[in-house]
């Protein structure tokens, strides 16, 4: 998962990924920092971040993988309509191209925001 805060110096994004579920999780392994570089060529500033100034973001894979999915089972029904109408099971074929795909992606979706919802929920004594 990965968590975000802003760049002490240049104020740009930071993130950094964690194994962590939650902000406890990480600070009984790690204690109460992260270190993060920050990642503007210019800025390049190295810090320590307490964690509660760090929070859960949704993974932006999961936007682009149901994107994918999507395109691609569209793209399979378009090329492949004539020999499938040919047979008795094209509404299955179908339901199975675009439902156990969406069901897959529902279920990580909503894993993922628990996941954030988790981590964002729970702060540490500083
Ligand atoms: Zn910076």
């Amino acid at each position: 998962m990965r968590i975000h805060g802003k760049c002490v110096r240049c104020k740009k994004r930071i993130s950094v990924y964690t194994l962590y579920g939650t902000r406890e999780d990480y600070d009984k392994k790690n204690g109460k920092y992260i270190s993060i570089k920050c990642h503007n060529y210019r800025c390049n500033k190295k810090a320590d971040y307490h964690l509660n100034d760090l929070s859960a973001v949704q993974s932006p894979f999961i936007g682009l993988f149901f994107g994918i999915v999507l395109a691609i089972s569209l793209i399979l029904c378009y090329y492949f309509y004539d020999l499938w109408s040919r047979t008795n099971y094209l509404y299955q074929i179908i339901i199975g191209i675009i439902i156990i795909p969406s069901t897959v992606w529902g279920i990580w979706f909503r894993e993922n925001l628990e996941k954030v919802k988790r981590f964002n929920g729970n702060q540490i004594r500083r």
